[in-house]
């Protein structure tokens, strides 16, 4: 599949909790036929070197290596449709009528909306995101990490970032619910504006 209405780019904390929530909504009418893919690069997530004893639900001394492997599988296992892409970078971005092409160091794929979940590493070269970076502004100024200007996470139409590339401290829960921030902000945009979330009852 080569073509998304939203296509994450990123699969770290914010990434995938981006993934879960907007996959969670295959059954509303409103979502139903929507397109969602992830770009699962996992290379550089922060998590990979952490050890997690501090985030709720989570058992204490997980390694953040289990939870990005284990976050693929529950994507996969639970939200099929989510459609995973492997082991690509992304390092273009081209706003063409309406709509965006990214461009990966292996393919071309088009998306209505993008959202970036890259983290704040200075490192950071994606072409035609490069003018909206500017330095993190809650981090220490001596780690030199960066941000992409936003209002609520939004950059520019079409356009979001999440985690801590969107500003955010870096907390593992922090990073996960500015993903499922943006992921109801976007049900609710497909679903008319309707103030929209998605939760799953005991019957
Ligand atoms: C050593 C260490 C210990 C930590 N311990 C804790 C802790 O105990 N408790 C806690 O709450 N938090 C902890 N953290 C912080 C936590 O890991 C981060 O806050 C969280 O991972 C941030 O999530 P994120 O999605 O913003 O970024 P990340 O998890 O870093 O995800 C970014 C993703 O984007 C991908 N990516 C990068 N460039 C591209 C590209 N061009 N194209 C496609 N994909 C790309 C990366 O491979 C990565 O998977 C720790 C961090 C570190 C480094």
């Amino acid at each position: 599949m080569n073509t998304f209405d939203v296509l994450i780019i990123g699969g770290g904390a914010a990434g995938m909790s981006t993934a879960l929530v907007l996959g969670s909504a295959k059954n509303k009418p409103f979502a139903s036929n929507k397109t969602i893919g992830i770009i699962i690069h996992q290379k550089t997530s922060a998590l990979a070197s952490g050890i997690f004893n501090n985030v709720l639900g989570i058992k204490p001394g997980t390694t953040g290596k289990e939870i990005l492997d284990e976050g693929k599988k529950h994507l996969a296992e639970t939200y099929p449709h989510v459609f995973q892409i492997e082991k690509e970078k992304v390092i273009k971005i081209e706003s063409k009528a309406g709509s965006f092409m990214i461009t990966t160091n292996k393919n071309n794929y088009q998306a209505k909306i993008i959202i970036v979940a890259v983290g704040p590493s200075n490192l950071f070269n994606i072409e035609g995101l490069n003018q909206y970076v500017e330095p993190h502004q809650k981090l220490p100024a001596a780690k030199e990490r960066i941000q992409l200007k936003n209002n609520d996470h939004k950059v520019s139409e079409g356009i979001y970032v999440v985690g801590v590339l969107a500003g955010w401290r870096s907390q593992f829960s922090i990073a996960c619910g500015s993903g499922a921030s943006v992921a109801t902000d976007i049900l609710t945009e497909w679903n008319n504006g309707n103030p929209t979330m998605v939760h799953d009852a005991i019957e």
